[in-house]
């Protein structure tokens, strides 16, 4: 991970820029689920992971409420997430064919793997100003990976 990205994750992490979704995170994590009820959930905005010489973006909407809120990595901790990490091994582009939790030294070749949105919303449907306040992290993550050209930067103005 490089300094800039380093730093930028500090500022997600620490962001509460929408109230009504860290409410919400809040909410999630005391609550839990059933066979989660012993684990202590990340419960804060989940950042990015790769690094600056990725060539590809694997790109979702929003942590799961209790994959990447619970463990602090996207896609991780939930059924997408392992089968993307199981066909991300299989292709040679993840070291381990699962993802479990920041401690499990995962590395990935070339690739990096965010939300645009990094605070899961109820329901899944974020609101059009919480989007508005992330895509200014999306936006630099993006645009710190050098190997990435064809970003376009129009995606804001889809909502
Ligand atoms: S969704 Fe993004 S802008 Fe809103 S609180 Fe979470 S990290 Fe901050």
């Amino acid at each position: 991970m490089d300094i800039r990205l380093n730093s930028l994750d500090k500022t997600i992490i620490n962001c509460k820029k929408c109230p009504r979704l860290v409410k919400f995170i809040h909410k999630i994590s005391i609550e839990k689920r059933k066979q989660n009820m012993d684990e202590i959930y990340w419960a804060k905005p989940v950042p990015g992971f790769g690094n600056l010489n990725s060539k590809l973006a694997i790109v979702g909407l929003a942590p799961a409420a209790h994959g990447g809120t619970r463990t602090g990595r996207a896609f991780t901790g939930d059924k997408s997430g392992d089968f993307l990490f199981r066909c991300l091994y299989e292709v040679g582009i993840s070291n381990n064919p699962y993802s479990k939790n920041l401690k499990d030294n995962l590395k990935l070749n070339c690739t990096y793997i965010t939300n645009i949105l990094k605070c899961v919303p109820p329901k899944d449907k974020p609101q059009r100003n919480e989007l508005s306040n992330c895509s200014e992290f999306f936006d630099k993550e993006i645009s710190s990976l050098k190997k990435i050209k064809s970003y376009s930067y129009t995606w804001k103005n889809s909502f």
